[in-house]
Formats: structure tokens, C-alpha cells, sequence
């Protein structure tokens, strides 16, 4: 479990630094911040969220009751969000983007997180998962091999956003996510 956590954390940590060097500046400006208490709070109903939360020193305590993650500079979690965080994009962001490849690529980039754990037991999603004992009952070897897929889909979208350019290798690399996506 520790290795999946850690290899979690590392690819949202990724993922999210590089969501804020290319949304910053509409996001940050936005007046109607699509954040909500209630997607906060699944974060610590979630076994394994709540692991994560742990691994970076906080628990329920530490969370706003009308504001939950969400401080002066975003939010303050570095991991363990919801995946839904990443995933949704509204119309003013996306009409910002300067073509249909960028969005494209963006909207995988958003489905990254949610890729890793779908049907992680039964049809249950990794992050739907409340009791910690049912951690034990995963399917590891399918887990991990999600989150490859997610991790080569983010390398395949880094080198986008420099080159802005996708081969068809790459489209093949991200099509894995997008069969997937919610
Ligand atoms: S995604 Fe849209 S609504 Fe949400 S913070 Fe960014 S600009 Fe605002
Ligand atoms: S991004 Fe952070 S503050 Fe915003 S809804 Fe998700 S957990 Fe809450």
C-alpha cells in the first residue's frame, strides 16, 4: 500500500503543478470558483484519501467547515484530493485553450487521477471506498498498472504543452485514458 500511496502522491503532485503553470492565470482570476465544501469533504470519507491526507500531517480537524481545503491560494491540499477536482473544466477555461488538441489534451490531463482507480474493487471507484479494510481486498497488479498508464499519458502530455504536437503513438497512449474517462 505504501509503495501505490507514495506513486500516487507523486503523480498528483506532478499533475497539479503542471494544471497551475497553465491555468493559473484564469483560475486565479475567477470569481466563481468551482470548489465546494462537499467535494472537500470526500477526501476524508475516502479510506484511501485519508491516507493521504495523513501522509501529509493532516486530518478532519484541519479542514474549514465552510471553506474545506480551500484557503487565500487555492486549495491547500499538495495530494489527496478528489479526482472530480481535476477533471472538471468550465466553459470560460476551456474557451481560453487555443484549439481542439489542447483541449483534448487537457481533458485527459483532468482525467488522469480518476483513470487510476476505476473499479479498483468490484465496481466500486479506489476513492469510494470508505472502510479501511477493504484496502486489503484491492486488486494491486491492476491498480499499478493504471497508474502507469496515467503516468505515461502525463509524459505524452508534458511533451505537448512544449512541442504542440501529438504523434500517433501518443494518441494511442492517451486513448487508453479517454475509454475510460467518466
Ligand atoms: S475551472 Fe472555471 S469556475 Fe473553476 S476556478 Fe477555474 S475558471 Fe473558475
Ligand atoms: S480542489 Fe481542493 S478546495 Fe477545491 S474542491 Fe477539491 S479538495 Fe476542495
Amino acid at each position: 500500500m505504501q509503495k501505490m500511496l507514495n506513486a500516487y502522491a507523486e503523480l498528483e503532485h506532478s499533475i497539479r503543478n503542471l494544471m497551475t503553470e497553465l491555468f493559473s492565470e484564469t483560475c486565479g482570476m475567477c470569481t466563481a470558483c468551482c470548489c465546494r465544501a462537499d467535494i472537500c469533504e470526500e477526501a476524508t470519507g475516502s479510506a484511501f484519501l485519508s491516507l493521504l491526507l495523513k501522509k501529509q500531517g493532516l486530518s478532519e480537524r484541519d479542514m474549514d467547515e465552510k471553506y474545506g481545503w480551500l484557503d487565500l491560494h487555492g486549495c491547500s491540499l499538495e495530494y489527496g484530493r478528489p479526482p472530480i477536482c481535476y477533471a472538471y473544466y468550465c466553459d470560460q477555461l476551456l474557451s481560453r485553450l487555443p484549439d481542439d488538441e489542447t483541449r483534448f489534451s487537457a481533458r485527459i490531463l483532468g482525467n488522469l487521477m480518476q483513470h487510476i482507480g476505476e473499479n479498483a474493487l468490484g465496481g466500486w471507484h479506489l476513492v469510494e471506498i470508505m472502510d479501511s479494510k477493504d484496502l486489503e481486498k484491492l486488486d494491486y497488479p491492476t491498480l499499478f498498472q493504471r497508474l502507469e498508464e496515467s503516468q505515461a499519458a502525463f509524459h505524452v502530455i508534458e511533451g505537448f504543452m512544449q512541442s504542440g504536437r501529438l504523434t500517433a503513438a501518443d494518441h494511442e497512449v492517451l486513448n487508453v485514458i479517454t475509454d475510460e474517462a467518466p
